[in-house]
């Protein structure tokens, strides 16, 4: 299939776009380089530096390169920043994609991947979380990732547009030849930042709350493998053909892992220590996010290759220890 990846370049978008090389697929992307990488993607894919929300450059885009079906990974996700700038949030990550979408349709492009978040749930009744739970998000990051997948529904029922949204716990690592991985300036995200504390690039890590109730005190939360997500998004495409398929998908391996043990790993791994210090909770910070994937392994045959997080935090080391200064200049 002729796949247009939008946001390629991204972190999760870049690995996608590798498995669905990998996969006999042809992956095309849209990127405005805000927070992606060029050198993230390789030379042969084409490569489109523009905005998903212009309707005449996607539409050609669409035409031009014969696109069968639509990634989205274009979104913003600072939790924080969100919270103090939602217009931010709410231009980019709902009405960008309404344009996007718009386009799609006009053009009878009518098959849709969309990254959504387990931050759909907010504070979840239940753990681990199935896809069958109430959504309650509590910052406008999640709103606007579950008011897409509310859009989505109304557009399978109207015009037929087929889609799978997937609510992603804990994305982590980076590919297993260590060539492209996380690269996020602010970086907000554990595993790298104990990767640069442990090698002296960056202070020690604060470790936000010690008072959960939690068997170690810190958070739980369930990290999955980027390549292990890309895989559960190829592997939707066979029910996309009927129109006005809507499907939904929590993909995290259900395994807890605490913020003390992800340290213990990182130190494992590095063969260095983690210097870290305790802080006070983070705003919005839940103690326990788990997934409960059971419908993706059942209805996808998602098997996950990196079932813990001693594996996965080894291919985030690959790619720090042979890129300390990630992808470089833009
Ligand atoms: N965390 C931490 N120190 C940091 C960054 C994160 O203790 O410098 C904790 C955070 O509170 C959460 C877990 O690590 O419990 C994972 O946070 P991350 O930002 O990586 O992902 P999130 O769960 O927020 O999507």
């Amino acid at each position: 299939m002729n796949v247009l990846v939008v946001g390629g370049a991204g972190y999760i978008g870049s690995h996608c776009v590798r498995q669905l090389a990998a996969a006999g697929h042809r992956p095309v992307v849209l990127d405005n380089l805000v927070f992606g990488h060029r050198s993230a993607v390789a030379p042969s894919v084409p490569f489109y530096d523009a905005n998903l929300g212009d309707e005449t450059a996607v539409g050609k885009i669409l035409v031009d390169e014969k696109i069968d079906v639509v990634m989205h990974f274009a979104a913003y996700a600072y939790v924080g920043e969100s919270v103090n700038d939602p217009l931010k949030y709410y231009f980019n990550n709902v009405v960008a994609p309404l344009h996007l979408l718009k386009t799609m349709l006009a053009n009878k492009v009518t098959k849709f991947v969309f990254s959504s978040t387990c931050a759909t749930f907010g504070i979840p009744e239940k753990m681990p979380i199935v896809e069958t739970l109430s959504q309650s998000p509590i910052n406008p990051y999640g709103q606007t990732k579950l008011d897409v997948e509310n859009i989505l529904k109304s557009l399978a029922h109207a015009h037929g547009l087929s889609f799978a949204a997937f609510r992603y716990f804990n994305a982590a690592g980076a590919s297993e030849d260590g060539t492209i991985g996380e690269d996020h300036n602010p970086e907000t995200h554990l595993i790298p930042l104990a990767i640069d504390a442990a090698t002296g690039k960056r202070p020690a890590l604060q470790v936000f709350g010690s008072d959960y109730p939690t068997p170690d005190g810190t958070c739980l939360r369930d990290y999955v493998h980027v390549d292990d997500l890309s895989r559960a998004h190829i592997a939707v495409f066979d029910k996309l053909a009927k129109p006005g398929t809507g499907l939904f998908y929590n993909l995290g391996t259900g395994t807890p892992t605490s913020v003390l043990e992800v340290i213990r790993a990182v130190e494992k791994i590095t063969g260095k220590k983690v210097p870290y210090v305790m802080a006070p909770r983070r705003a919005g910070d839940p103690p326990a996010l788990y997934a409960d994937s059971t419908k993706a392994k059942t209805e996808l045959s998602w098997q996950v290759k990196f079932p813990s997080i001693e594996p996965i935090v080894a291919t985030a080391w690959k790619w720090h220890s042979a890129n300390p200064n990630g992808f470089g200049k833009k």
